[in-house]
């Protein structure tokens, strides 16, 4: 019989940044996203903080953008043990060749000014979150997969990446496990954008797991962050 997936959200609830679910159906642990928090000191403590599961353990890890809110916790994923494949698009995977190492960078020289400082003289030197060669570690795990194209990101799961028109390579994940549909919105639009096609999903869905930045608010072409889900999204047959 079916096992029911239990989703866990471990990120991005009840605050913006750090996005990182986990879907667990029988033996199999996925991960959708893996965001580094940003914004207030308490917040970004929480990047410091063991992740609440055993990277190790972890089938697959599908990205939905390159944005460090959703991708900024992949080397130290890759640091605790994790050697999957992470699945995004193509560009997205370009995106990370540039985007990971330079967080990387930013961790060590953040660590080494903390450690400069006079009045932290007699504290235990910090240690940066990752390095830049854990992103590169991570990186060199990351598989590209068209959009619109079935494929099997482990054994037994079926994902389908589709055109979020948020930022270049980002899509929202339509995945089936154990019978049941779900679909991860990520980051979606703004839409009618110059050069980017407005957000496409698929319908027949058993459970969407929406972003809401904007809460109810209509988001406008000029939203600096991610767009609002929009009634207007156009939807497709699987
Ligand atoms: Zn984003």
């Amino acid at each position: 019989m079916d096992h029911l997936p239990t989703l866990a959200f471990h990120g991005a609830a009840r605050t913006v940044t750090g996005s990182c679910m986990e879907v667990i159906s029988g033996q199999r642990r996925l991960l959708i996203d893996c965001g580094l928090f940003q914004g207030s000191r308490t917040l970004e403590t929480l990047n410091r903080e063991p992740f609440p599961f055993d990277a190790r353990s972890l089938d697959a890890v599908i990205l939905t953008h390159a944005h460090i809110d959703h991708s900024g916790l992949l080397p130290k994923l890759v640091r605790d043990g994790y050697r999957g494949p992470i699945w995004c698009t193509g560009p997205t995977k370009d995106l990370l060749g540039h985007m990971l190492p330079d967080a990387g960078r930013i961790q060590e020289s953040e660590a080494e000014r903390r450690n400069r400082r006079a009045d932290r003289a007699d504290e235990e030197p910090v240690e940066p979150i990752y390095t830049e060669a854990d992103a590169l570690a991570a990186w060199r795990q990351c598989r590209s997969a068209p959009l619109d194209t079935s494929f099997e990101p482990a054994p037994a799961l079926k994902a389908r990446l589709w055109n979020a028109g948020h930022i270049l390579g980002s899509a929202s994940v339509e995945l089936e496990v154990a019978g049941t549909r779900l679909f991860f919105s990520g980051d979606i639009g703004p839409e009618h954008k110059a050069f980017h096609p407005d957000p496409e999903g698929p319908s027949g869905i058993d459970h969407v797991v929406c972003e809401s930045t904007y809460g109810d608010r209509f988001a406008t072409r000029s939203a600096s962050r991610s767009a609002a889900p929009s009634l207007s999204r156009r939807s497709r047959r699987p």
